[in-house]
């Protein structure tokens, strides 16, 4: 079963705590600052795994949570930064934002890897705030908290094999009879731009991605521009099976041609390796023409030195599927043959543009309510047990902006202010 979209949930992890920390000598009273910093939390990757084409492993974990960054300690400690947790996925994963619908990555290739939510950074010891007026400084941060969002992935299966030929070869018919696709067949040509795709599984470990690629030929002589999707598999497909028309005038003659029209679409497409499949070997007089089409098929290729010929030439009924699997196994081959190359490709991740600072105020009936990425940050980075963290929080506060636009506001003595998960008094 082809499970091609899921929901998770993933949050990276928290920086590590800072540490507030003196140095304890025999007969110094009070040593210096030495507390450390808290280390990063892991960030949370989608990598695609070539031996993945499913989400099915998601059916049954949802939940992907990167470890915390260890705090930092005394003797300027550096807490541990936690690993990143890397999740597979295969080749074709389509990551979106679930609330914003935004598209954060279309992983394609092997190896690509997309952040899909950063660890926090850990916060500073105060061994790091000490200066020459503030030698004991109880001033340190806590570490920066995670990011958590909702993922949708979607697959789109990518196929690795395309069918070409001329308008009713019976490429659609190959399709419907060894795959679960059910495409248009038709004895008219212009059916549909879409590639239609199945899929086949040759035996428990040989799964093969079919497309029928219509379009490319049929569409390109009406000028019909092709889409996205359709790019993407042409991109990805690493054999064609070329189908010969039985029932053509002059099957050679059309095999040539089609070449080079794919030649002229994309030079990429015609290097890839071939199968050329004789159809329609169930009429009579299809068999009988066999003999005379190999023997001019296998002069005209005799140039190609590097081709053995036999290897790649097969007769075949797409409609009643006789020598239909050898072709199939034949494919797999090729394809198994066809190095993949692993090509990590880092994908920066989707970030909104909004400048961090900004904030606004909320009048709620018990306070107000301050809503902003970075004092929201700064406020869950800070200790409220130590003043001089206090103290720094409220210069953070006055740096940005927002004392002056409560008072603006009217706030008075006593109000409470909300920051994220935390309560505050006002006091002028
Ligand atoms: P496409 O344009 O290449 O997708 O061709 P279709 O699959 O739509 O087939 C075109 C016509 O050829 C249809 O009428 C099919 O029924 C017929 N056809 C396809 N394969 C065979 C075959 O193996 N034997 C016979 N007798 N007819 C076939
Ligand atoms: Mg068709």
């Amino acid at each position: 079963m082809f499970i091609d979209k899921a929901e998770i949930y993933i949050q990276s992890g928290k920086g590590g705590d800072g540490a507030v920390h003196f140095r304890r000598e025999k007969y110094i009273p009070r040593g210096g600052p030495d507390g450390g910093d808290g280390g990063k939390g892991g960030h949370v990757v989608l990598e695609v795994n070539p031996h993945l084409n499913t989400l099915y492993n998601f059916r049954y974990q949802k939940r992907f949570i990167a470890k915390d960054g260890n705090h930092g300690g005394g003797k300027k400690m550096t807490g541990r930064s936690a690993s990143d947790l890397i999740i597979p996925v295969p080749a074709g994963t389509v990551v979106y934002d679930r609330d914003t619908d935004e598209v954060l990555g279309d992983l394609v290739e092997n190896g690509s890897r997309l952040v899909v939510a950063f660890g926090g950074r850990g916060g500073r010891g105060n061994a790091r705030f000490a200066n020459s007026i503030r030698q004991t400084p109880r001033l340190a941060e806590r570490g920066e908290p995670g990011q958590e969002r909702f993922l949708r992935l979607e697959l789109k299966l990518l196929a690795d094999i395309g069918i070409v030929g001329v308008p009713n070869a019976g490429k659609s018919t190959l399709l419907a009879a060894v795959t679960n696709a059910k495409p248009k067949i038709a004895a008219y040509p212009f059916t549909t731009l879409e590639p239609n795709l199945g899929v086949v599984e040759l035996d428990r470990e040989t799964t093969l991605v079919l497309a029928d690629i219509p379009g490319l030929i049929e569409g390109a002589h009406q000028g019909v521009g092709l889409g996205h999707d359709f790019l993407r598999h042409i991109q990805r497909t690493h054999v064609l099976i070329h189908i010969l028309d039985g029932l053509a005038e002059d099957p050679v003659l059309d095999f040539f041609q089609i070449n080079s029209e794919l030649a002229l679409f994309d030079p990429d497409l015609a290097d890839k390796p071939q199968i050329i499949a004789y159809n329609k070997m169930d009429i009579n007089h299809v068999q009988e023409s066999w003999k005379e089409i190999k023997k001019e098929l296998k002069k005209r290729l005799k140039q190609d030195q590097s081709l053995n010929i036999d290897d790649h030439l097969f007769a075949i009924s797409a409609a009643t599927g006789k020598d239909v699997r050898p072709l199939l196994y034949r494919a797999a081959q090729l394809l198994a043959e066809i190095p993949i190359q692993t090509k990590v490709l880092e994908q920066p991740i989707y970030r909104v543009e909004a400048d961090p600072n900004q904030f606004r105020i909320e009048r709620l009936s018990d306070g107000w309510r301050v809503i902003g990425e970075s004092i929201e940050r700064s406020a869950a980075m800070t200790y409220w047990e130590h003043y001089q963290s206090v103290n720094r929080f409220q210069r953070i506060l006055e740096a940005i902006g927002i004392d002056q636009a409560l008072r603006n506001a009217g706030i008075q003595e006593g109000d409470t202010v909300f920051i994220g998960d935390y309560e505050l008094e006002w006091q002028d």
